[in-house]
């Protein structure tokens, strides 16, 4: 059972890592479902949505084919509406809370809706914002994700002079190296990168990673306010013997691969376990098999009632023909001669909530054995613990700790996004960085 890469040929990789949401093709195909919104007083849509994106206002203008305005009533919310309109897990967030699914009919295509207008706005370039003249102040942002973009493109708006420090060699964060490609592909990631920065006033500075090509004092030194925005990124080690067996790998570094070195270049197994059942597991399991594994196998501690995932997400692991097993938690990896072989795991079953709530698995004592050639680890990210220590900033777990103005322990620094909640999705970020940059300027008296 080889893993290796080049299973398909290129027309099978483009046909299965094409767009999962087509857009649609036509103003009037748009205006059909924005016509359906009843646009309601008191909208759950907006409610439930993390950036509290006026959804009736900009549907109507899109209703009324004010396209423009329908984009930056998003835009104004939420700065990458076009990104998260492809990636929100919607159907537990403004979909979900739309108010047909109490007619018991099928919500308002928010989503698609959303990608409409501000997929047209990127393409055509349009200015949907002012920059206020320069107020000489300057602030630095570690991490060009979605909440250090969201923050830089809010104070670079009032005029701050912004310098956003990035690891790697692309912005995006997650958005660009962690998510399935046919949600968002690397280019989309590039383009509204490029549009955020359009508004002039933000400098990336790529290649520069807090504790290695930067610190933390030097740019407390350099700049008037800092925001870290540096996400999670290490992966949850499983703890259990034959971890370092090849053909065993982390589903961060697997989506990663296949982000920035392309399909035929990802080497993967006949027989595929992915452990874990939250987006990244299921974006590393479908991908698994889009790359051209004949077998993917989702393996999960706990019940479909307890899973992380949206039960879309699901569907589409099973569309793709994965297989699930639930109440199955890793406990060893056989290999021979270095390569696995088989993934040895407990049957579980539920006892008491833990503190998630959720009630927690307990082993049975019995285990079962898969035949496998690869094992692909999502079982979460932990936050950047030693970094953090480092720069003696208070957290817990390596989780940065912040007071009610978004500002850490160090005076001057602020943060947010997943590395203050450990890992939420996009859009959380995205309201992470405006709130980070609403209490940059109240500390800069600029508001
Ligand atoms: Fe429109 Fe549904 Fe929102 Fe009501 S809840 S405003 S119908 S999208």
């Amino acid at each position: 059972m080889p893993v290796k890469n080049n299973r398909l040929t290129n027309e099978q990789y483009e046909a299965n890592f094409s767009d999962i949401h087509p857009p649609y093709e036509s103003i009037t195909a748009a205006k059909v479902d924005a016509n359906r919104c009843l646009f309601c007083y008191d909208a759950p849509c907006m409610k439930s949505c993390p950036t509290s994106i006026d959804v009736p206002k900009f549907i109507k203008q899109i209703a009324t084919e004010n396209i423009k305005g329908s984009a930056k009533t998003i835009f104004s919310s939420n700065i990458m509406g076009a990104g998260c309109s492809k990636v929100c897990p919607v159907e537990k967030l403004c979909e979900g809370a739309c108010v047909y699914n109490l007619l018991e009919e099928e919500p308002i295509p928010i989503a698609k809706l959303q990608r409409y207008s501000t997929e047209i706005a990127m393409k055509e370039n349009w200015q949907l914002f002012q920059r206020k003249t320069s107020t000489g102040k300057k602030v630095a942002i570690v991490g060009a994700g979605p909440a250090g973009l969201s923050c830089a493109h809010v104070l670079s708006k009032e005029g701050v002079e912004v310098t956003i420090y990035e690891k790697e060699s692309k912005g995006g964060g997650l958005m660009t190296y962690g998510i399935a490609a046919y949600k968002v592909t690397p280019q989309f990631c590039e383009e509204e990168v490029n549009y955020i920065l359009s508004i002039g006033g933000i400098e990336i500075k790529y290649n520069q990673e807090l504790g290695k090509d930067i610190t933390l004092s030097q740019l407390k030194k350099e700049y008037d306010a800092v925001y870290l925005g540096i996400g999670v990124g290490v992966a949850r080690q499983l703890e259990i013997p034959g971890e370092k067996l090849e053909g065993v790998t982390d589903a961060i570094q697997f989506i990663y691969d296949i982000r920035t070195k392309g399909y035929p270049a990802v080497p993967v197994g006949d027989k595929v376990a992915v452990i874990g059942m939250g987006m990244t597991a299921i974006d590393a399991a479908t991908q698994a098999k889009r790359l051209g594994a004949k077998e993917v196998t989702l393996v999960y501690r706990r019940t479909e009632a307890e899973k992380p995932c949206t039960d879309v997400e699901l569907d589409i692991a099973k569309t793709d023909g994965c297989e699930i097993i639930w109440l199955a938690a890793p406990k060893k990896i056989k290999g021979t001669l270095g390569k696995v072989k088989q993934l040895v795991c407990s049957v579980m079953k539920l006892g008491e909530p833990d503190a998630s709530g959720r009630r927690s698995p307990v082993d049975t004592g019995e285990t079962f054995t898969l035949d496998v050639d690869m094992v692909i680890k999502a079982a979460g990210q932990v936050p950047f613990e030693k970094l953090v220590k480092k720069y003696n900033l208070d957290n817990k777990n390596g989780k940065l700790l912040i007071n009610e103005n978004c500002a850490t322990n160090s005076k001057g620094v602020f943060a947010g996004g997943d590395a203050v909640n450990g890992g939420k999705e996009v859009v959380d970020a995205v309201e992470a960085g405006k709130k980070g940059a609403a209490a940059i300027l109240k500390y800069l008296d600029l508001c």
